[in-house]
């Protein structure tokens, strides 16, 4: 099969894009299934209590490209800074943070694994400037008798640089304590974070594996 690579960071000719502009927000959804009340123009932006939007499409195995930028202006600190965060299946959080100059805690930071899995460096870039995550994502696998046969796989480069190199979340992402896999579909839609504070994100687009 022959795939024309993009130019740049555009998709690549197999990909499924999921926001170019105003008119792919008909792919995303709140979580209950209305329409979505995020800003969505030339960029998606994150609106304060609006809450999580999620795409129409369910994915299990794949290689998502995804820019995001936290707001120039620097509002808050730690967590309170530009927090966001792409949740792969809905459960498996890598986190958005600006965490240029910004001390959190280390499984918390732009690119954790949140509360799993610390990045290998810190990637970042200023607040207002446009940043990318590469993602490759391996579902996890269940049996029929709902036990975990594989967990879920990560890799992750942030801005070009490798960040997470093929780490197993030990379960869905929460704010505390250790959860352990619950068995689900092995499709099921990518959500976006809304933790109060105005992201944008342009450009993603999902490849199939
Ligand atoms: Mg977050």
């Amino acid at each position: 099969e022959v795939v024309t690579p993009g130019k740049g960071t555009l998709p690549p000719s197999d990909a499924i894009v999921l926001y170019a502009g105003a008119k792919d927000m008909e792919k995303w959804e709140s979580s209950d299934g209305s329409p979505s009340t995020w800003i969505a123009d030339e960029y998606l932006t994150t609106v304060p209590k609006a809450g999580i939007i999620r795409t129409k499409q369910a994915f299990g195995d794949m290689q998502l490209h995804i820019e995001w930028r936290t707001p120039l202006e620097v509002v808050g600190n730690g967590q309170g800074r530009g927090n966001s965060g792409i949740f792969l299946m809905g459960l498996y959080e890598v986190q958005v943070l600006d965490s240029y100059e910004n001390e959190t805690y280390y499984n918390g930071q732009a690119g954790s694994i949140y509360k799993q899995h610390i990045p290998l460096v810190n990637a970042c870039r200023p607040p207002g400037v446009w940043q990318s995550y590469d993602i490759i994502f391996k579902a996890p696998v269940f049996g029929e008798d709902g036990s975990l046969e594989s967990p879920a796989y990560v890799t992750v480069l942030h801005n070009g640089v490798l960040i997470q190199n093929h780490v197993a979340p030990t379960g869905p992402t929460e704010y505390i304590g250790v959860h352990p896999y619950r068995a689900h579909p092995a499709k099921l839609p990518l959500s976006l974070q809304d933790h109060g504070n105005p992201v944008s994100f342009r450009n993603i687009w999902v490849r199939e594996l």
